[in-house]
């Protein structure tokens, strides 16, 4: 715990710019602004409409709530995929609705339009920052995190529909909200034309109500991505013959479950045929049952990520020996103290993943010198590592000089995130000055082998105020950051 000088005047650095450029609109999209205002006419015009034009008016129409020409647009669509980001403005009801409609339309047709190739809508795409429309699958845009396609082998996908509408849901409080509520009775009452395909589901408090009502229909295999957050044990059971289906199952993710799990409890989770990363954060029954957790794996992980969590010292000791994380890309540990815990079988663990780990954040678990140098010959032959993160640990400049000597040797390291010493710290004040003369003889070592990246080196957080101060190779200087 430090605070910083900057508090008693933080208030100053809150100001922010808020200059914003205006930009002058495009001839073109003025255009396109004033045939919308026309909807009869915008619809009208749609057949001279060329293909490449169809995005940003879909999208135009889309944030300015002209529904009749959503709906138009439809069955007319020249590209087989139209993928709605999460970011766009008026994603609602009434928008899902003129989407729907038009889907309605294009199912009636005896005949579709020769122009028309629609054969998937992505809707709430939220897997990338798309902030508008798109024609692409979501599958095919660039980082995707599971370029390995499963799916497609996938049973509950193979049903081949005319149509497939994939979105994600949530499961907020144990309800869904009203606009997904109104897509699965739509969905449902179309079930012979259309696939509603779930990739992502996130369920945050139950209701089994809910749950039962939606895997009537949704087919569990289509789930890629499951988020399982505030439950009690006893949902988890509830869910356990759901999760079983899920046979398609990449990444899963548990947030805040805080009841205790017993052997036999943990026993009963299912078996993930194909799952490629894990994440938990602020689960309990974690500590001292790591092993049965990780049991839940068929093929080894990509990523596993745990964090704000308690870990025993069998924990450790087990993580060498788990088979199915020795080919792990990314691991993370994360605000878990580890001070009191010997590091061996972590630094024996790196050695086992030093074949294919690329990012290795250790972050906030107040490892102390004796601890990082117990790692460092392990950390020292993960030469593919991109990206490795200590922040907030307990090293001094020694040992921190140390830890740098030995990332030096790591010529993939493209970002790179280290603690301020704990020489920058003093009577629990932060000295960022002390940060900003260390810095360039601590980037140098760096520099003698090879050229860095990304390098910052940061301070804790300041207890009272929550700003910190980071050194950065960019700017050559400390900066507090709120
Ligand atoms: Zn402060
Ligand atoms: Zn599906």
């Amino acid at each position: 715990m430090a605070i910083c000088p900057q508090c008693p005047d933080q208030d100053e650095s809150l100001e922010e710019d808020t200059m914003k450029v205006y930009s002058p609109l495009t001839l073109e999209k003025l255009a396109r602004q004033r045939l919308l205002r026309e909807e009869a006419l915008a619809i009208s015009a749609l057949k001279d409409l060329p293909n490449i034009l169809f995005p940003v008016m879909f999208e135009e129409a889309f944030i300015n709530g002209h529904t009749k020409v959503l709906t138009a647009m439809i069955p007319v669509w020249p590209y087989p995929y139209l993928s709605v980001g999460m970011m766009i403005k008026n994603l609602n009801l009434e928008t899902l609705k003129a989407v729907l409609e038009g889907l309605d339309i294009l199912i009636a047709q005896k005949v579709h339009s020769s122009r028309c190739k629609l054969r998937e809508i992505n809707w709430r795409n939220g897997y990338h920052d798309i902030n508008g429309i798109c024609t692409r699958s979501y599958e095919d845009l660039p980082g995707f995190m599971t370029q390995k396609q499963p799916m497609q082998n996938s049973p509950g996908c193979g049903v081949k529909k005319e149509l497939k509408l994939t979105t994600q849901l949530e499961l907020i409080e144990g309800r869904l909200d009203e606009s997904a509520t109104y897509l699965l009775q739509w969905a449902q009452q179309r079930k012979d034309s259309i696939h509603l395909c779930c990739r992502r589901l996130e369920i945050q408090g139950l209701t089994k109500a809910t749950v039962i009502e939606i895997f009537n229909f949704l087919h569990a295999d289509c789930v890629q991505d499951l988020e399982l957050l505030h439950l009690r044990i006893e949902d988890l059971a509830f869910l356990n013959p759901y999760l079983r289906q899920m046979n398609n199952l990449l990444d899963l993710t548990l947030s805040h479950i805080t009841d205790t799990l017993s052997d036999s409890e943990i026993s009963q989770l299912p078996i993930f045929q194909c799952l490629e990363s894990i994440s938990v954060n602020n689960v309990s029954f974690i500590y001292g049952n790591l092993k049965g957790f990780l049991r839940c794996l068929k093929k080894p992980l990509d990523s596993l990520s745990i964090t704000d969590c308690n870990l025993s010292q069998s924990d450790l000791d087990f993580l060498p020996y788990c088979r199915n994380i020795c080919e792990l890309e990314s691991i993370k540990i994360a605000d878990i103290s580890l001070c009191y815990l010997h590091l061996e079988p972590l630094r024996f663990f790196l050695q086992r993943v030093g074949h294919s780990l690329q990012y290795l954040e250790l972050e906030a678990c107040g490892i102390q010198d004796s601890q990082i140098n117990t790692l460092l010959p392990a950390i020292s032959q993960c030469f593919h590592l991109r990206g490795v993160s200590f922040c907030n640990n307990n090293f001094s400049l020694l040992f921190l000089k140390e830890l740098l000597h030995h990332t030096a040797q790591l010529s993939q390291l493209e970002r790179e995130i280290y603690p301020a010493p704990l020489e920058c710290y003093e009577m629990g004040v932060i000295l960022s000055h002390r940060l900003e003369n260390f810095c360039p003889e601590l980037l140098d070592i760096l520099r003698a082998k090879r050229k860095p990246k990304e390098v910052t080196f940061e301070t804790t957080q300041c207890s009272k105020c929550g700003g910190y101060y980071i050194y950065d190779l960019g700017s050559q200087s400390c900066i507090f950051q709120l």
